[in-house]
C-alpha cells in the first residue's frame, strides 16, 4: 500500500523520511544491536539522541541559553495544569485570551488553581476574529499572560505576539510550533504536545526562561515541577524515549529542508493556495476573518451539508484522508502541517474542484 495523504489534525502525518529511517533503524540502532525503545535512558547511547534533538531544536527555533528546553509528558493537556501550579505562586493572578476551545480547556484547568482573568475574547465575533489588543483588559501584576497562538480547532491563529510588557508571556504552541520563525525571546514559556509538528503524541515540548524555575507551590507532583525536569535533563523518571527519538529526526528532516524558515515559505504558499481556492469557488466556505487564518488549521465547509459524507468518500478513496471537521464544528478540516507535502495539498485543491464542478 503507498502512503496516503492524511490530513489528520492530530497525530498528524510525520515526514516519509522519518518513518523510514526509523524502520531501518528500528532493530539495530548504529550497531548497537538494540532499538531505541529498549535503551536505557541512562546510556551513553541514549543520551546522545536526547541531546541532538535538544542541540538541532535550538538551532532551529533560535532559542537561547537563557532558556531551559525540557521533553515532559502528558500531552498538551497536562500543561494547563502544571503552568499554573509552576508560575502562579500563593494566591497570585493570571491573564488568559479566549479564543476558542484550546484556550477555553486552558482556563477551565487554571481555575482549580488561582485566580484567572479572561482579558479578552473571540466569542463575540463568533471565535473568527482575533479580539483587538487595545481592549484587553490585562492587569501588570499577573503572574503570566497565556494564550493559544493558533487554534487548531477553529482555525483561528494570531499573525503577531502579543506585548505583554514585563508580565512573561506563556503560550500553547502546540500546532504552530517550528511552522515559521519566530522570535522566542519575547516568551516566558512556551509548550508544544508533539503530535502536530513535532513527533508522536504524549510527547510535550516545553521551552522555559530560567529565571521563571523554581516557583512552584508547594503541593506541585514532583513530575509537575519545571525545575525538578530541568535540573534533571528530563530524566527525572523514565522520559518517552522512542518519542524522543523520533522528534529529533523530525529536527533533523526539518533542517535538511532549510530550518524554519524555508519551512515557513512553503506553509505560506501552502496555506495560500488552499484559501485562495476556498475563497473563489462558490461551493466553499471559510468563516475566518482573513487577516487571522490559520496557516496549519484550514477548516471549511461545503454548500451543502447533506454532501458531506459523498465528499469524505471520495476524497478517502483518492487518500485524502482526515478531513472531517471536528464534532464541535461540523464541515471540513484539513490540517496541513510542516510535514504535509504541497503535493498533497494539490491533490485536496483538485478533489475539491472536481467534487464542486459534479455536484455543486
Ligand atoms: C492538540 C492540542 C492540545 C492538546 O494536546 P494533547 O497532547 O492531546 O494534550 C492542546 N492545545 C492545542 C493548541 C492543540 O492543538
Amino acid at each position: 500500500m503507498s502512503r496516503a495523504y492524511n490530513f489528520c489534525a492530530g497525530p498528524a502525518t510525520l515526514p516519509e523520511a522519518v518513518l523510514q529511517q526509523a524502520r531501518e533503524e528500528m532493530l539495530d540502532w548504529r550497531g548497537t544491536g538494540m532499538s531505541v525503545m529498549e535503551m536505557s535512558h541512562r546510556s551513553d547511547e541514549f543520551v546522545q539522541i536526547a541531546e541532538t534533538a535538544e542541540r538541532d531544536l535550538r538551532e532551529l527555533a533560535g532559542i537561547s541559553d537563557d532558556y531551559a528546553v525540557l521533553f515532559m509528558q502528558g500531552g498538551a493537556s497536562s500543561q494547563f495544569a502544571t503552568i499554573p501550579l509552576n508560575l502562579l505562586g500563593e494566591g497570585g493572578s493570571a491573564d488568559y485570551v479566549n479564543t476558542g476551545i484550546w484556550s477555553k480547556k486552558a482556563i477551565a484547568e487554571a481555575k482549580r488553581y488561582g485566580n484567572i482573568n479572561v482579558v479578552a475574547s473571540a466569542e463575540d465575533s463568533g471565535f473568527s476574529s482575533i479580539p483587538d489588543v487595545s481592549a484587553w483588559q490585562t492587569s501588570a501584576d499577573a503572574s503570566y499572560l497565556h494564550y493559544t497562538p493558533n487554534e487548531t480547532i477553529g482555525g483561528l491563529e494570531f499573525d503577531f505576539i502579543p506585548d505583554s510588557g514585563s508580565v512573561p508571556l506563556v503560550a500553547d504552541m502546540s500546532s504552530t510550533m517550528l511552522s515559521r520563525p519566530m522570535d522566542f525571546s519575547k516568551f516566558g514559556l512556551i509548550y508544544a504536545g508533539a503530535q502536530k509538528n513535532i513527533g508522536p503524541s504524549g510527547l510535550v515540548v516545553v521551552i522555559i526562561r530560567k529565571d521563571l524555575l523554581g516557583k512552584a507551590r508547594r503541593e506541585t507532583p514532583t513530575m509537575m515541577n519545571y525545575q525538578v525536569i530541568a535540573d534533571n535533563d528530563s530524566m527525572y523518571n523514565t522520559p518517552a524515549t522512542y518519542s524522543w527519538y523520533l522528534a529529533g529526526l523530525v529536527f533533523q528532516w526539518m533542517k535538511a529542508q532549510g530550518g524554519v524558515e524555508a519551512m515557513g515559505a512553503i506553509n505560506a504558499r501552502k496555506a495560500k493556495k488552499l484559501y485562495d481556492f476556498i475563497d473563489t469557488n462558490d461551493f466553499y466556505a471559510n468563516p475566518i476573518d482573513p487577516r487571522f487564518r490559520s496557516w496549519m488549521n484550514v477548516p471549511f465547509t461545503l454548500a451543502d451539508d447533506a454532501l458531506n459524507a459523498d465528499f469524505l468518500k471520495g476524497a478517502d478513496a483518492r487518500g485524502l484522508l482526515n478531513l472531517k471537521g471536528h464534532r464541535s464544528v461540523g464541515g471540513m478540516r484539513a490540517s496541513i502541517y510542516n510535514a504535509m507535502p504541497e503535493a498533497g495539498v494539490d491533490a485536496l485543491v483538485q478533489y475539491m474542484a472536481e467534487f464542486a464542478k459534479e455536484r455543486g
